[in-house]
């Protein structure tokens, strides 16, 4: 059963391409990020609707996309609008700020494709169609965070220590970033935030939509400039910032590729922390196991770890049906920078 294409587009029903571009008339986005968002400007051109939540559409203006407002279609969880004779629904996915998954149902066959995830069967709803399109990003049997559970709690706590010493950076992606805000806040971290550029955007977009972060500010205004001149605050950078890093701050990079331990550190200012977006290899067993599809699609497109889970899948659910797609060529390479 292909439906990731080789561009990395998942094909639902007759009509939607998911998170990549396939000449049909309905995009769908299930968040952001740039491995979600592939050829969208060809999407825009070609197609009638690009479908998201509205913090998805919005933050997609921001991150350089123009869609025009006739194009837009933005969904709340949960409400079903039929187009061309297909319906479709979006539904909550625990990953960044305004992830979807997306539903169809096309004549009597139900497709469903869960994006990235985590916390299935939690904050991420197990979905129940009869072909499920699923992410694998860590999906190798190796990729497990013993401590998943305790990593918010233990970030909070090393932030607070490290906030007596002076101000702290943190990188993480967008949308992720807003995420750890909130972490932050649920945990008694009550320094003011800083943030910039497109990270400050973002902030201020999931704030007019009723996320509480608290006291967030530009480093542009003179309340800011104030903030980080009394020295105690947290500022939010992009990822790709860490490597520019420099001695003002303690830095936090928050990375899913930390595995092993829940910290790492790499110089006496710096530390990576194990904190993902994303499922680990156990929760995404969980969500194939706890959801009555028989059919599952994993997506080979944007996971090197693919062919390990189908394997592993077959082996111990022998009444599922396991696919990889696109179909694998040989030991497959991670050749696109997943967001983690
Ligand atoms: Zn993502």
């Amino acid at each position: 059963m292909q439906l990731v294409t080789d561009s990395g587009a998942i094909l639902l029903g007759r009509n939607f391409e998911i998170d990549g571009y396939a000449k049909r008339p309905f995009r769908g986005v299930t968040h952001f990020h740039s491995d979600h968002i592939i050829d969208i400007g060809k999407s825009v051109r070609d197609g009638l609707f690009v479908i998201g939540t509205e913090i998805t559409l919005e933050a997609l203006e921001i991150l350089g996309e123009r869609i025009p407002k006739s194009k837009k279609l933005h969904l709340d969880y949960g409400v079903e609008v039929e187009l061309l004779g297909e319906r479709v629904r979006l539904k909550k996915a625990d990953h960044i700020i305004g992830s979807a998954q997306f539903e169809i149902r096309s004549d009597d066959v139900s497709y469903a494709y869960t994006g990235d995830f985590k916390n299935p069967g939690k904050s991420t709803e197990i979905l129940n169609p009869d072909v499920l399109v699923i992410d694998a990003t860590y999906g190798s049997p190796s990729m497990r965070r013993y401590f998943r559970n305790e990593i918010e709690l233990l970030l909070a706590d090393y932030v607070r220590d490290k906030l007596i010493q002076g101000p702290v950076a943190i990188y993480a992606y967008h949308g992720k970033i807003q995420e750890v805000m909130l972490v932050l806040r649920k945990h008694g971290i009550d320094a003011p935030f800083i943030a910039d550029g497109k990270v400050w955007e973002i902030t201020k977009l999931a704030q007019s939509k009723g996320y509480d972060f608290g006291t967030v500010l530009s480093p542009r205004t003179k309340e800011g400039r104030e903030v980080i001149r009394d020295n105690w605050y947290v500022v939010f950078k992009h990822y790709h910032e860490f490597k520019r890093r420099d001695g003002k701050y303690y830095h936090f990079a928050l990375s899913g590729w930390q595995l092993k331990e829940p910290f790492r550190e790499i110089d006496p200012k710096s530390m990576v922390v194990g904190y993902s977006s994303h499922a680990d290899f156990e929760e995404t067993l969980y969500y194939i196991d706890n959801s009555t599809t028989d059919h599952i699609v994993i997506d080979g497109y944007r996971s090197s770890y693919a062919v390990s889970l189908a394997a592993y899948i077959k082996r111990n659910s022998p009444n599922k049906k396991v696919y990889v797609s696109p179909k694998p060529v040989k030991d497959a390479i991670r050749s696109t920078e997943v967001d983690d």
